[in-house]
């Protein structure tokens, strides 16, 4: 894409009021755009990198045989009503709406209740189970304080899956492979090797629930880091038991981290509330099993600019960046530079093309404000067959042929 064309600006400073580093980055880049508290906009650059993001998750979502729906925003209250959970002493954080005649509406923050309601009208025979579907959805959370940019918002998208068994045991073999799929996409976005499995509570249905916990000092939650296993328990189990739950080491740090995940047994508390149930080969009637998994894309988005910036800006991990490079035309190198672009978009490079008249340090500046994985540079002193490339988080250039450049940048 050329940069003269992207309607979206860079800035040098960021609005007074927002205090955490992933918002001033991310508005300085022109990657999204504060609608109120709470609530960003996602921009051409911003929206590149979650549909980055939620392609990594969706490719996932689909290896463990879930199958892709899209619920609604509005919600039944009866549904909730049925399972107590209409009540904001309950879901404190419910946004709620009347239509013209006065009833009222629901705008969702989770999904448990009418997927569960919907699923009753297709699962009746142990034969159509077990079953398991996903979404990514807008949730609507009444958050008391949205300090943290994309990492708490009022509205997000958020990809949740809801698992249907017909025991306890065959859901906690889906468990297993939900907990699988989703530590191998933290890795494939980049932010695997500081995100930590965090055993949780969980519940009347099990032991334990497990977080995936990022660390990271912006983040807005306590873990305690096991020093010998590295997994990790969240501040009720640490209240409950002082020792790992994994190996029982004492070693456990205080550590700040971001929720990146999170995966729960639900039981049959929805099922029996709802209605959910399936006959068995014996004729007999039985509640389903639920698990519920959520992941916030934007928030993962968030964390991932809050672990890779630096004072120039943002360093994108390559596989969620908005393009694999960023383009830069000197003076004197522009036909040259044209020429190049049209060679990389044909190799099937994803690129940003500063084609813009600006000064050469304006263009260096962005190129490190908007954190490309690779920086590439032609000017009179490259000529026509080469460029300068860099990678954002090296200090290191090198002068190379372009069709070298190629070989190496091609996906
Ligand atoms: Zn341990």
């Amino acid at each position: 894409m050329k940069q003269s064309q992207l309607f979206t600006k860079t800035s040098k400073t960021a609005p007074a009021e927002e205090q955490s580093t992933n918002a001033k980055l991310l508005l300085r880049g022109g990657f999204i755009h504060k609608e109120v508290a709470g609530a960003y906009a996602f921009l051409p650059l911003g929206l590149r990198v979650l549909n980055n993001i939620i392609a990594i998750i969706r490719e996932e979502m689909n290896v463990l045989g879930a199958q892709e729906v899209l619920l609604t925003s509005l919600q039944n209250p009866e549904l909730w009503k049925k399972t107590k959970r209409w009540d904001d002493s309950v879901i404190d954080v419910w946004f709620k709406t009347t239509l013209n005649n006065e009833a009222e509406l629901g705008l969702a923050n989770t999904h448990e209740e009418p997927i569960a309601a919907l699923m009753s009208h297709h699962l009746s025979s142990w034969r159509d189970l077990p079953v398991s579907a996903y979404q990514f959805q807008t949730k609507f959370r009444n958050e008391l304080r949205v300090r943290s940019g994309l990492l708490r918002s009022r509205e997000f998208i958020m990809k949740d899956l809801y698992s249907f068994s017909r025991s306890q045991e065959e859901h906690e073999m889906f468990y297993e492979l939900a907990k699988k799929a989703y530590r191998a996409i933290f890795d494939r976005i980049g932010i695997g090797e500081q995100t930590l499995l965090t055993f949780a509570s969980g519940g009347s249905f099990s032991k334990y629930s497990h977080e995936f916990q990022t660390l990271c000092e912006a983040g807005e939650d306590t873990i305690f880091v096991c020093g010998k296993c590295r997994v990790a328990v969240n501040k009720e189990i640490i209240k409950e038991q002082p020792t790992c739950p994994q190996c029982s080491s004492k070693n456990l740090e205080e550590k700040r981290a971001i929720e990146v995940g999170n995966i729960f047994n639900l039981g049959t508390k929805f099922s029996e509330l709802l209605g959910l149930k399936f006959v068995d080969e014996q004729g007999t009637t039985h509640a389903v099993v639920m698990g519920s998994y959520g992941i916030g894309p934007g928030r993962a988005m968030g964390t991932a600019v809050e672990l890779f910036h630096d004072e120039k800006g943002i360093r994108w991990p390559a596989a969620i960046a908005p393009f694999s490079c960023h383009l830069l035309a000197f003076p004197g190198a522009a036909p040259e530079t044209a020429a190049t672009y049209e060679k990389f978009k044909d190799a099937g490079i994803s690129v940003l093309y500063d084609d813009r008249e600006v000064s050469p340090g304006e263009k260096m500046a962005d190129a490190d404000l908007l954190g490309m994985p690779w920086r590439l540079i032609q000017s009179e002193k490259t000529g026509a067959e080469k460029v300068e490339m860099k990678k954002r988080d090296e200090k290191n250039v090198e002068t190379l042929d372009i069709t070298d450049v190629i070989k190496r940048l091609k996906p």
